[in-house]
């Protein structure tokens, strides 16, 4: 495996820490380390590791239904189908997918075929899955990253067409007016703006942004698709959308509602959706000549593990945990990051607690943070130090990342977690 990972973002210096097992909120290492766990497998497993229900709905759906895919329309897809719907309204009509990176390629795709433009508009340092067309400014360089308002579009890793630098255009995030005028400027190009309502799942965007940003997606025609991968569940049941009462036109989820296992979902206005409908099969094949003649009328979407069962039944009973427990897991993050803002000023250190609902981030600077270029001023030195003692004090985040909590994360992990950083910052 190059570089001992599986993807790269698991590496990190001095090397990644092997782990053998993950029990509610901890991890345990191959040396027999253990660990609280805010990674949480970049904040999928909502209900921490092994959480019994999600255990009983696997074994059940296993064990009586058969291990195997089946292959065909089954009822857990209309059961989550129907969940989803209740939480996420925009979604009149969705399609699963094995990834969030294949639901948001999808979203792209059905963008296009709805609107018959070409060109994508993202944010600068907003994350959508690792293809071409969305590996663009992620995380540029920002001596060659533009002004402000206009920034440059650039690729962000070998290999990549740079084909997608002149059809992907980035925006500044949270500034409505530079977002306005590129859109405007680009409105019969743009298919599209898809984004993380909060990026990097803990910068949020204003509130204003985002009615500002529904308003003149509506005007100019261009299909709104939130990427609520990282912020479904996490930011509330509903996501970010029901926090900021906007209804996107496309949804896509991820992480969570696969209760710890590959999943993705696409939603929205039916009549985006239905571009993938192969309508009447009779549209597609023409009994009468015998051709499939209008095919290429319909958005392809396929995937052989699609709408896994197994997967579904983790997912739903996901779910139904949150449904009663949702709160704990708020009101708890609310308290650490409120601990943890007391504890940094105790210790003389500059940093804020960014972050909505049940993810927040630890930043080293008293500037505000409202996108990718406040972020890049905050001192990630320190931050980076105090990830490795934080590792070797028994709680694990990977560098620089995100905290999720859980479930599983009680008032006895919180207290130990700030044990944790009281030791770490002494450290420091
Ligand atoms: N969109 C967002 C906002 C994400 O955070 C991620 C994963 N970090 C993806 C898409 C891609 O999801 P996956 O890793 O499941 O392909």
């Amino acid at each position: 495996m190059p570089g001992g990972v599986t993807a790269n973002i698991k590496y990190f210096d001095p090397y990644p820490i092997v782990m053998q097992r993950g029990s509610g909120a901890y991890l345990f290492d191959i040396d027999g380390n253990e660990y609280i766990d805010y990674l949480l497998s970049y904040g999928s497993l909502m209900l921490g590791h092994g959480h019994p229900k999600v255990q009983k709905a696997l074994a059940d759906q296993m064990q009586v239904n058969g291990t195997h895919l089946f292959g065909t329309p089954h009822q857990l897809e209309l059961e989550m189908a129907k969940k989803l719907q209740a939480l996420y309204p925009s979604m009149e009509k969705l399609r699963y997918t094995n990834s969030g990176t294949e639901a948001t390629l999808l979203s792209i795709r059905l963008a296009y075929a709805y609107t018959g433009k070409y060109k994508i508009a993202k944010f600068e340092g907003h994350y959508h899955g690792g293809y071409d067309q969305m590996l663009i400014s992620v995380n540029p360089k920002v001596d060659q990253a533009g002004p402000d308002s206009k920034p440059n579009a650039l690729i962000e890793s070998k290999g990549v067409d740079p084909y997608h630098q002149t059809h992907t255009i980035v925006l500044p995030f949270n500034n409505l007016e530079a977002t306005a005028e590129i859109l405007t400027k680009h409105k019969d190009e743009i298919a599209a703006v898809i984004l993380e309502p909060a990026q990097s799942g803990f910068i949020p965007a204003t509130q204003e942004f985002m009615t500002g940003l529904r308003k003149i997606t509506e005007d100019l025609n261009i299909v709104l698709i939130f990427d609520e991968v990282k912020t479904g569940f996490r930011l509330g049941l509903g996501g970010a959308q029901s926090v900021y009462h906007i209804s996107p036109d496309l949804t896509t989820l991820g992480k969570v509602v696969g209760g710890g296992f590959p999943v993705g979902m696409v939603g929205g206005k039916a009549e985006i959706m239905m571009t993938c409908a192969p309508s009447t099969f009779s549209d597609v094949f023409d009994h009468s000549t015998g051709k499939n003649s209008s095919a290429k009328d319909v958005l392809f979407h396929s995937g052989t593990y699609n709408g896994h069962p197994s997967i579904l039944a983790a997912g739903i009973a996901t779910i139904d945990v949150l449904q009663n427990e949702i709160s704990e897991v708020m009101a708890r993050t609310h308290r650490l990051k409120q601990e943890l803002t007391s504890l940094f000023e105790r210790k003389g250190l500059t940093m804020q607690t960014i972050g909505l609902g049940s993810i927040f981030n630890i930043v080293f600077t008293d500037k505000e943070v409202w996108n990718y270029r406040d972020l890049q001023q905050a001192n990630f030195v320190l931050r980076k130090r105090l990830d490795l003692l934080l590792l070797i004090n028994g709680l694990y985040t990977k560098p620089m990342n995100r905290f999720s909590l859980s479930t599983a994360h009680t008032d006895l992990e919180i207290n130990r977690t700030l044990e944790i950083f009281e030791k770490a910052l002494q450290d420091l």
